[in-house]
């Protein structure tokens, strides 16, 4: 009889609940919207400066 015990079990943390600010020039909107083309990190923007979404 071997009692293991259950190693890493670390929480987890919300990486995504970072707050974001739109990064449109004099915008200090909050960037509710990311967008991420390929490898980039994510860009994020406000509602109204998020650019069309390319989804073709
Ligand atoms: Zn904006």
């Amino acid at each position: 009889m071997s009692d293991e015990q259950t190693a890493g079990t670390e929480p987890h943390r919300d990486l995504g609940l970072y707050i974001h600010y739109c990064e449109h020039p004099g915008c200090t909107k909050w960037g509710g919207f990311g967008f991420a083309a390929g490898k980039d990190e994510p860009r994020w923007y406000c509602l109204d400066h998020r650019p069309e979404w390319k989804g073709r």
